[in-house]
């Protein structure tokens, strides 16, 4: 049967080997029959650049190589990982995407994108994505030597060691106007994403037509999957 996935929002880190092997199970097993599996964003918690290859690192990108031989893996940036590059999705045998793509998903039209470009209620947020997205931003932070990077992103990941509940809180919902602005634009009735972790199927009318938007579930207390064939498109689980 065909099938495609979508995942979105796993936050891997080396400190959460939970997360990590629930996503090497889904690869070696399900994905294994799949046409095709996107990742919409925030496949890490935290990415300093291509160069800083670890054991914990390197686990994911062979993960990822040995599935893409048989099934083709596209990424799109989150606000984690807006820094990973060629050299990694290379790597990893994952084709990176503009952050907003539509792809034809079993003769339907489906926009696909991580999502935070829709909260534009918070503005402080939107203002560190278009520098965090601008050219020079991440080429100014990748011209620091890689040590000083990973102790910027060990003092971070200090600081900021909160739980699920005050992440989601934290990030704000999207805007319905921005949503219907996308869908309208790209000429689609589907759109995917995740970054919110809010998994839920939303209808709505826009002009008279039913539109869907999807949203994505995140790996902090169990693997969360969108599968997609020719008559269903169903969120599932997959305990840790
Ligand atoms: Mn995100």
């Amino acid at each position: 049967m065909s099938i495609t996935y979508f995942i979105s929002d796993l936050h891997l880190s080396a400190d959460r080997k939970d997360i990590s092997a629930c996503l090497f199970r889904f690869l070696q097993t399900e994905a294994l029959d799949a046409d095709a599996l996107y990742i919409l964003g925030d496949l890490f918690e935290v990415w300093i650049g291509d160069d800083d290859i670890t054991p914990f690192s390197e686990s994911i990108t062979n993960a990822l190589k040995t599935l893409s031989v048989t099934v083709p893996i596209y990424f799109i940036h989150g606000n984690r990982d807006f820094a990973i590059r060629q050299a990694f999705a290379a790597r990893a045998g994952m084709t990176i995407l503009p952050e907003q793509h539509v792809i034809d998903l079993y003769g339907r039209k489906v926009l696909l994108m991580h999502g935070d470009e829709l909260c534009t209620r918070d503005i402080e947020y939107q203002k560190f994505r278009k520098k965090s997205r601008s050219w020079w931003w991440p080429r100014l932070m990748l011209l620091l030597p890689l040590k000083t990077r990973q102790k910027i992103a060990n003092n971070g990941r200090q600081t900021s060691k909160n739980n699920q509940k005050q992440l989601t809180a934290e990030i704000m919902d999207v805007t319905q106007s921005e949503v219907e602005l996308a869908m309208q634009r790209h000429g689609v009735d589907l759109l995917i994403h995740g970054h919110t972790h809010r998994p839920k199927v939303h209808t709505f009318n826009l002009d008279n037509k039913l539109m869907k938007r999807i949203v994505l579930g995140d790996w902090y207390d169990q693997g969360s999957i969108l599968i997609a064939d020719k008559q269903h498109l169903s969120l599932a689980n997959r305990v840790f």
